[in-house]
Formats: C-alpha cells, structure tokens, sequence
C-alpha cells in the first residue's frame, strides 16, 4: 500500500513527535526538585485505581464511562495502528499471533471493532456535553471539538478499511463473526462497484493511518497531552497526608541569603506542579464543586491551573535556553519569563479566595494539587511584598502578641474551665489523655460551650485527662494558611517543645477543633512532633461503644450534619460524627446533598475566618446554609468551632435562628444523663 509514502508519513509524524516531546521534557526539567520516586509499590496500586480503573471518574457516571471506554478503546486501538502502518508496507502484514486466520487474530479483531463502536459512543457523548448541553464546567473551543472529529474519523475510516475489504471478498459481503462492525458496514458498500470499493479502502486505511500521527501531534500542544501525562501523573501523586503542607525548609537561612520566600516565578514550580500544568484534561470537575467559583469569586482552580499553564507554555523557548532554569534568585529584571506571577497571570484576588477546602483536590481526576501551590503563592505575597487582605494583619499580630488570633489576653486561656474541676498537666502529669483545647474554643463565648461540653461527657466517662492551660498556644494554622510560614514555624517549635517536653507523645491528645487536629496530626511531624490525635468525634462515639457514655435520654429530632472539610476531606474521619449522633435514641441524622467527601465547605478554612469575603460576591456560608435548610431539619450540627461560627452566622441571614446549630458534643451531653456533681459545673 505505498511504501514509500507510508515510510515518509511515519518519518514526518514520529519525527515531529519526537521533537514536541522533548520540548515539553526540557520544559518539564525548569522546575525545581521534588521527590516522587519513593514507595513504588503504593504509587501503583493507586496508578491502577486511578489512573488505569479511573475510579475517580465514577464521580460523573456517564462522562466518566464515556471516558473509559475512549481510555480503554485507544489502548486497544493502539495495535490496529501498528498493524495497518505495517500493511503500508505489505498489505498481508499481521503480527504473528494476531494473524486474521489464528484465534488471537479473530479474537482481537471482534475486540477492535467492539471497541471501536464504543469509542464513537464516548466522543459522541463528549459532542453532546459540548454541542448540545453546553456543561459550564467545560471549556467550549474549537480545540475540544476538532479533537472529538479527529478521533470520530479514526474510527470511521478504521470501519471503512475492513468494509470495503469485505465487501470486496469474492465470496461477497457476508457477516463474519469477528468483524461485526466492518461486516455491517459492508453491506451497503455490497452495491458499489469494485473500483470504488478499493478507493473506499485505501481512504479508509490512509485516513486512518494518517490521523492517528496527526492526533499523536497535536497531544502536546492540547488539554489532550493527558492522554500521555496522565497516568505519570497520578504514579506521581502526593503520597504526603493531604493535610499537612510541605514547609519552607530552612526559612530563617533562606532570608539571610535574601532567597524567596514562597513562589513568585513560574521556574520555582518544582517539575511535578509543571507536570500537573500539562495534564489538567479542562474537564472542569474542580471548578464546578469550588465554593469559592459557587459564590461568584475570582477564583476558579481550572483556570487557575489552566492560566500558569499557558503563560508557561507561552515562554516555553525563554525558560529552556537556560538563563535561570530552576533559580531561585530574587528580583525581577524585567524579562517576561521571570515576572512575578501575581504581576499579570494570577490575581491576587484568586489567591485570598481560596478557603483551602480541597473540594478541587478530592474531584480532579488526575490528580493535580492546588491547595499547596495557592499557599505557595501567598507565602510569597505575605513574606516578600507584605501584601495580604488588611483584616488579617490584626490576626497576625494577636497571633505574635497574644499567641491567639483574637488577641485574647493568654492568661485567659483557661477561663473556661472555671469551677469545672479540670487539671493542667503540671497537676495531673500522668494522665494519659491530653484536652488540647484550641484557640476559638479557648476563648469564644459560644465555642466554648463545645469545650465545656467534651470535657464534662469526658468526665463522665470517667477519662482522666488534663489540659495545657496557659502553656497551650495557636497552633499557627491560621497563619500557615494565609501564608505567614514564618510565624507558623514560631509557634509549631514552640508548640512541639511544650508538648514534648510533658511527654505528649506517649498520650492521646484529644481536640475538639479539626484545623488544630489536622495540624497536630500531620504538620507537627516535620518539627520533630509525632502524637497520636483524635478527633472529639472519634473519642466520643468510641466511648459510646465502649458503654462508657451511655445516651440515654431520647431527642426526637432530625438532625442534619455538616461535615468540616479538615476532618473529612483532609482526613477521612466521615462516619464518627454520625455515629456519635446515631447513638442517641431518637434521633434522626439527615444527610444534604453535597456531602461527606462532596461537602461544601462553611467558608471559614484557609484564613478566611480572619478576612473579608471578596466584595461583590456571594458568602459562602449562606451558600452552605441553604443547602443544609432544603433537608427541613430541627438541629444543624457540626463538629467544629469554625463552622459552628459560620453556620450561625448563615441562619442568622437566612433568618432561621430559630434552629439551633450545636456542636455533636452538645447535642451527645443532652442525651446524656450527667451526675449531679458535673451538672452545675
Ligand atoms: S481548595 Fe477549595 S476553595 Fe480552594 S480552589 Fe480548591 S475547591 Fe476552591
Ligand atoms: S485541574 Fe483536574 S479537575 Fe480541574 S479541570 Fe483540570 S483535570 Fe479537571
């Protein structure tokens, strides 16, 4: 079929290739160092959930078959094109095993074409999406659609091939078995003559063979480079708790040697943030469950992703000749490549607007990261340009003064405990339980009703435990968010001292505040911190099943649960808060729609507690209030002191201050029957 042609067509395509690729390899190697090489075995046990069984992508049932059928069809396809390449060459060319006549041949052949139907069936279905519904979450563009034509036309002219041939049988246009599709399609081809049926057949073969190399082209310079990337991408995941964010490794040197502080070039995005940039598929599923992209905010993670990519891709020749790749040095010298990213690609308002939820993370189905990347660039924004929302000033400075961002006066720190019976660890050394209380339930009036409320159930259970009192201090979560590193890593070592120093390690630190549990559990580490955390949900509801707590009194009520996205989505704990509640006879736990690990968050994580919502856009706990009224319930409950703040605000907007919001812990102490000697405590 044309030797010498095919030999130049496969030349032109693999050489083009070749050298697009590398483009993107060098371009690839910009950016800094970071190591994605350890525990091979758990990066492909998830490659093979994520990447190749693509469990993700069940989040959106009939895209996410579309798409495997299109992701298992180009796997099968692939050997097709390697076979009708080498019939350029001559035109009996099979691979041994998979000759026509042998039953691997016939077996692949009814998979090819099975195949090849299904694949048209998942393009059409993104065709649909695009054309005719017109999703949000999509990207409509001519790129999307030439694409879908592309792949619509491989197959097409890969039915046509076999059509044609067996129309052209002297036996005539029968039904084979294994070739359902071309046999289908040869009947109508039955009543044409036999020149034309050979012309059919070399358009459908050079079609075919022809678009395949041009689709291989146009992968690096398309959303569709995924089709490559995408599985490397997921290999090469975070393996890191998701809740803990890589530090600022040695920030006081860094400052003496005037190096930045966080992210302001686009070649201090280490080669994996590259990597994501190439991979991100535009399938929108990040935006489309972002509260901050819900309420009308600047911020969407798709097009933030989408933004660093294309000025990337846009100074690809600049970054790779050499003049800095992967420094960190300082300054801007006014060369493009070089500016700083919140200077023109990236709004500053994009990056306050993130509440750090992971709602983005825990949906992209290739697995690209935003929160550290988004924190990456307001460290930057904080350390070097001092530039941040002014309401946080005010927690910062409570947070250098009073270790507390509301600038509480520390000697308060325990107030709450008044009369309560409560000893420090300097009284009680060797309880084995350790109350880390948290600034909010320290200090707030309301929250520390929850407070109260853990300690008295915990009293009733008879656990003896012990409080920091004034010795406890900020966790720096609050900062570390909003970018502050630098204070964050005051109050981490100051923190890890105190806890080691009364042996925290060898106790179970119980709080009631998911950002103080997750930064416990998995940030404290890094500064020689390793404890054993928990959750009050996860204390409560386990000393429930031990009979140690037994709610007795029954509440007739229907209660609807928020799930806090630093307990949940951060780290997994989605059924101890339910099951502290639906141990209370009576009680009803109703569940919104967007829930567990597709929870909206209450908009309070990231720092935005300490700052205003953009103006002009909608709050995102109204958003998230209004999702929990239409369940029609009598108690909103959540378990934790920031979403409690939230959602009372949100009712109280919403008018509907007549239910009440309460913490799991409140809500278990009604039912629970306290001994007189706790009850007026
Ligand atoms: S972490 Fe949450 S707020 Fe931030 S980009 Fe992702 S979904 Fe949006
Ligand atoms: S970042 Fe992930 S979820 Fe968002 S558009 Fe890209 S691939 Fe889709």
């Amino acid at each position: 079929m044309g030797p010498i042609f095919m030999a130049l067509l496969l030349l032109a395509g693999w050489g083009a290739f070749a050298y697009s690729a590398s483009r993107r390899w060098k371009l690839l190697r910009v950016g800094t160092a970071d190591n994605r090489f350890d525990q091979p075995g758990r990066r492909i046990r998830e490659t093979f959930r994520y990447g190749i069984a693509q469990l993700r992508m069940r989040r959106y049932p009939l895209a996410g078959a579309a798409h495997m059928v299109i992701f298992l069809g180009f796997g099968v396809l692939l050997l097709r094109s390697l076979i009708l390449w080498g019939r350029g060459f001559d035109e009996s060319f099979s691979f041994w095993l998979f000759a026509p006549e042998q039953f691997l041949g016939k077996a692949y052949s009814f998979l090819k074409d099975l195949f090849a139907i299904l694949v048209i069936f998942g393009a059409l279905v993104f065709v649909y999406f695009r054309v005719v519904r017109r999703l949000g979450r999509l990207t409509l563009n001519a790129e999307g659609l030439i694409i879908l034509g592309i792949i619509l036309a491989m197959m097409v002219a890969d039915i046509l091939y076999d059509a044609a041939t067996i129309a052209r049988a002297s036996s005539g246009p029968g039904f084979i078995l294994y070739e359902p599709a071309g046999s289908i399609a040869a009947v109508p081809l039955g009543l044409l003559s036999d020149a034309t049926l050979v012309f059919l057949r070399h358009l459908g073969f050079w079609t075919h063979s022809a678009l395949v190399l041009i689709f291989l082209n146009l992968l690096p310079y398309s959303k569709h480079f995924h089709i490559i990337t995408g599985v490397p991408n997921v290999y090469f995941q975070s393996l890191q708790p998701p809740g803990r964010l890589p530090p600022i490794e040695d920030i006081e040197g860094k400052l003496e040697r005037e190096e930045t502080l966080g992210i302001r070039r686009i070649d201090q995005f280490s080669w994996k943030a590259i990597l994501d940039f190439y991979t991100c598929t535009e399938c929108g599923r990040c935006s489309d469950h972002c509260p901050a992209t819900k309420t009308g905010k600047k911020l969407s993670p798709k097009h933030f992703t989408l933004d660093l990519r294309d000025f990337l891709y846009r100074n690809a020749d600049a970054l790779t000749a050499g003049d800095g790749n992967g420094s960190v040095a300082g300054g801007a010298d006014g060369r493009e490549h070089h500016k700083d990213l919140v200077d023109g690609v990236i709004d500053p308002e994009v990056l306050w607007a993130c509440t750090t939820c992971r709602a983005c993370e825990e949906e992209c189905p290739v697995f690209i990261s935003y929160v550290d990347k988004i924190v990456d660039m307001r460290r930057y924004l904080v350390q070097e340009r001092s530039e941040f929302p002014p309401q946080l000033q005010s927690a910062f400075r409570g947070m250098e003064s009073n270790a507390n961002p509301w600038s509480f006066s520390p000697a308060d720190r325990a107030n709450w405990a008044d009369g309560m019976g409560i000893r420090t660890i300097a009284e009680n050394p060797d309880a084995p339980v350790l109350f880390w209380v948290g600034c909010m339930p320290s200090f707030d009036e309301r929250a520390k009703k929850i407070t109260q409320a853990t300690a008295r159930l915990m009293q009733q259970a008879g656990v003896d435990f012990a409080i920091l009192g004034t010795d406890e201090q900020c966790t720096g979560d609050p900062a570390r968010r909003a970018g502050n590193e630098f204070l964050y890593q005051m109050f981490a070592k100051a923190n890890v001292e105190v806890l080691n120093g009364v042996g925290a390690d060898k106790k179970t630190i119980v709080t009631s505040c998911p950002h103080c549990f997750n930064t416990l559990l998995n940030e404290y580490g890094d500064f020689g911190g390793h404890y054993r955390v928990v959750h009050h949900s996860t204390f409560l509801s386990q000393l429930i099943a031990d009979g140690k707590l037994r709610p007795t009194n029954p509440l007739s009520k229907k209660v609807v649960f928020h799930d806090s996205c630093y307990l949940g989505r951060y780290n997994d704990v989605y059924d101890a808060p339910r099951e502290t509640l639906a141990g209370i006879p009576g009680l009803t736990v109703l569940e919104p729609r967007q829930t567990r690990d597709r929870g909206m968050c209450c908009g309070a994580g990231g720092a935005q507690m300490f700052k205003e919502e953009e103006p002009g856009t909608q709050r995102v706990n109204i958003e998230r209030t209004q999702q929990l009224l239409e369940t029609n319930p009598e108690v909103v409950a959540s378990a934790c002191p920031f979403c409690m703040r939230m959602l009372t605000d949100g009712l109280a907007a919403k008018g509907r201050e007549d239910i009440p919001q309460l913490d799991i812990a409140e809500v278990l102490l009604e039912a629970v029957q306290v001994p007189q000697s706790h009850a007026g405590a």
